[in-house]
This record gives C-alpha cells, sequence and structure tokens, in this order.
C-alpha cells in the first residue's frame, strides 16, 4: 500500500493549507467528483434500505449537547464554546445523534412508523490534538455518513443484523479491505453513562447479531461509545495502524434523556432503541482507505475522470471534443486532452490513473471511432464511438471493480 497522504497530493485529490489550519483538508476538484460519486452511491443504498434523509445544522445551543450527555463524557474532544451574549452559547456538534434524536421528536410517533429510519452525510467537528492529525485520517473537520434507526427495542437484533449486511454490500461495491471486526465493550476507568441493565441488554443484541451473521470477532474493552457498545470494522493503513471505519452502536440511554416516546399498539407510551450506524465511516476517512487500497485506481464508478480522449493532432480536435461532450452528456466525467505528444499524454492519463483513453487519430475520425485503451494495459483498438460510451457507461452503471462489462 502507499501512504494516501503522497498519492493524494499527486493526484490532487485533496490538500492542506497552513493558513487554513491542520486537521482541516480541502478536496481538490479531483477528490470531490470521486467523494461525490460514493455520497450519491450511499444516498441511494441508504433510499433503498428505507432511510429517510434529513439536513441538520454543524452547531447548535450549548444545552442540546448537556442533553445528550456529550458535554459531560465527551467535552474534552470538543471545541470550546462561541458565545454570542450572556446565556446564548453555540457550539460545534461532536456528532449527529442529537440532532436525530431532534427529528425523531419533532412530532408525536406511532409504532406503525417504526422503524424510523434517519440518516444524513453531515458534518461533524472533534478537536484533535495538533500532534495526532495527518491527512485524511485524523481530522478536525469530519463528514460523517451517520444513520440512526428509532425501533421497537425487541427488535433491535433484526435492524442490527440488517446494518452487518448493508456494511458487507457497501464494502464490496466500494472495494474496502476490513481488516477485521471488533465487539467495543467498555473497559476499567472510562466514563460511561447509563446503567447496567442497558449496557448488558445492548451487548446481548450486537453478539446475538455477531452470531447471526456468523462473523468472527474481537472483543475490544475500552473502546465503547460513552453511551453504549458497538461493533466495530476496522481497516488498516499503510503504516499498519487500526482504524474504525464503519459501526453499529445499540443505546437505550439517548431516548430515555431525550425523552423519545411513540405510541404502542395496546395504546401505551415505550421508549423506542435507538441504533447508531455508519456504513461507511467517514468521507475522509473512508477516502484515506480507498486511496491506499487501490493505490489512487479507483473503480471507474468513482474515478474522478473516468475517460480521457486524445486527438492524434489538430485534425481531429473537433471528434474528439464530440465525444468528451458525448460523454459528459452521458453522465460521464470526461476531458479532452490536448497538450504534448500522444506518448506523454498517454502516460499523464495513466500517472492520473483514469480508467479509459480514447485515442483519435485520421482512420478512426474518418469512421467515427475512437481506439480504447484501458489503465491496466489492455488495448480494445478501434470501436465506434457509441460503443465506447456505451462500455464505460455499462461498467460505471454495475459499479464493476473491473474495467470491461460482465
Ligand atoms: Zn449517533
Amino acid at each position: 500500500m502507499v501512504d494516501h497522504r503522497r498519492l493524494g497530493r499527486e493526484l490532487e485529490l485533496f490538500c492542506s493549507d497552513p493558513l487554513a489550519g491542520a486537521g482541516l483538508p480541502i478536496w481538490l476538484p479531483a477528490g470531490a467528483a470521486a467523494r461525490h460519486a460514493v455520497e450519491e452511491y450511499l444516498r441511494e443504498k441508504e433510499r433503498r434500505a428505507g432511510y429517510r434523509h434529513v439536513v441538520s445544522p454543524p452547531v447548535a445551543r450549548r444545552e442540546l449537547f448537556e442533553l445528550s450527555g456529550h458535554l459531560d463524557h465527551f467535552g474534552d474532544d470538543m471545541f470550546p464554546p462561541m458565545r454570542l451574549s450572556g446565556d446564548d452559547e453555540l457550539m460545534l456538534r461532536p456528532s449527529l445523534c442529537p440532532h436525530h434524536a431532534l427529528v425523531f421528536r419533532a412530532r408525536g410517533r406511532s409504532h406503525r412508523e417504526l422503524p424510523l429510519r434517519v440518516a444524513e452525510l453531515g458534518g461533524m467537528y472533534r478537536a484533535e490534538r495538533s500532534g495526532v492529525l495527518g491527512g485524511l485520517t485524523r481530522v478536525r473537520a469530519i463528514s460523517l455518513n451517520d444513520g440512526h434507526t428509532f425501533r421497537a427495542p425487541e427488535q433491535a437484533v433484526d435492524e442490527v443484523s440488517r446494518e452487518l449486511a448493508l456494511i458487507r454490500e457497501a464494502h464490496a461495491d466500494l472495494g474496502v479491505r476490513a481488516s477485521g471486526v471488533r465487539l467495543s465493550l467498555r473497559g476499567p476507568g472510562g466514563d460511561y453513562a447509563g446503567d447496567e441493565a442497558m449496557w448488558a441488554a445492548a451487548e446481548g443484541v450486537l453478539r446475538d447479531a455477531l452470531a447471526r451473521a456468523g462473523v468472527a470477532y474481537a472483543e475490544s474493552p475500552g473502546d465503547a461509545a460513552f453511551y453504549g457498545p458497538k461493533i466495530d470494522v476496522q481497516v488498516r493503513d499503510d503504516a499498519g495502524r487500526e482504524q474504525t471505519l464503519s459501526t453499529v452502536q445499540v443505546d437505550h440511554g439517548r431516548p430515555r434523556r431525550f425523552g423519545l416516546e411513540y405510541t404502542a399498539a395496546d395504546g401505551g407510551r415505550r421508549a423506542p432503541v435507538l441504533i447508531h450506524r455508519s456504513m461507511a465511516g467517514s468521507m475522509e476517512r473512508l477516502f484515506a482507505h480507498l486511496i491506499e487500497v487501490h493505490a489512487g485506481a479507483f473503480p471507474a464508478w468513482y474515478a474522478p475522470v473516468q475517460l480521457v480522449v486524445l486527438p492524434v493532432g489538430a485534425g481531429q480536435d473537433a471528434p474528439a471534443a464530440e465525444l468528451a461532450a458525448g460523454a459528459v452528456a452521458a453522465g460521464l466525467r470526461a476531458e479532452v486532452a490536448h497538450d504534448g505528444s500522444l506518448g506523454a499524454r498517454v502516460r499523464d492519463a495513466a500517472r492520473r490513473r483514469v480508467p479509459y483513453v480514447a485515442v483519435i487519430g485520421g482512420r478512426e475520425a474518418a469512421g467515427g471511432a475512437a481506439a480504447l485503451r484501458l489503465r491496466d494495459g489492455r488495448e480494445l483498438g478501434p470501436r465506434p464511438v457509441a460503443q465506447v460510451l456505451d462500455l464505460i457507461g455499462q461498467v460505471v452503471a454495475a459499479r464493476s471493480a473491473d474495467l470491461l462489462p460482465g
């Protein structure tokens, strides 16, 4: 594997600038294009899985984080409050859960609405010490693929099992290579909220779901969230360090603290269980991993530029522009490269890990064709431009890891 910071620079995916601050990377056009393709995929997958998307601000009043317990148990990782006036203090949020609890509470809820699945790819902030910051793996501004499901407590195992399956599918599509699964539990000396019975029930749910899925895992005492145990799907970076990417957590405490209730079938009031989960983790940590695991050569569906068109000479500028425009109109990311020798332009496309290069010389232009080369060195020879677009479109739509349709 290759250090994602070096590749991120070479491929112009993201940059950092001391003037903007450490741990606050800026996504450059290539990185943003890849990230947006992944974000769209995740949203679509969530939509199909019954999630409803919300949008909430990354700041809120201090009182929200007092209620959620974050200030008591997680305050050291939060940025200090911004005081606007005497008793009006805003804070950057350390997680999305408090806002999603307010989504549930926005009106009365009935058992017929459950499970209520809320998702958001939203910003949150951690006051990480400057010494631990680096590239995209440890940052102060985080964009989390987050979701919260409110469900009847007796259905928690079903919900966690479902989330584990979604994580497995997303990892297969993205090409994530997990290094292991851990069950993160309380440890000695930790600062945790909630009573013994809640922790035991939550731990039982996670163990049952792991057993049902047949997932091998290692217990990790001391790595639980302050509000509950969690299943963490780990990845390893090029230096061998392990990080949590995806996670599923069971929480009985937040619904009680926020007074969340629904009307049960018998007319009584009940508190739902809250399942926190992230299918693919934060965009920062996910891309640190994807850059390293693919050595920058992303699957075609989220490659920053999917097709580069190379006119051999100025006489082929018009058909080259036409092919690139056709690709863009078909929803692909395509460019024309004019500058330098043909060999230099082919090498530059390879350096940038562009999956498809279409070369148009005099003969191809005359026949309405382009010669297609794949990133892995395969050469498909001249074919009609409509076929070129169709081939790339099929691979992208299938989110295939291979560059040819199956
Ligand atoms: Zn949460």
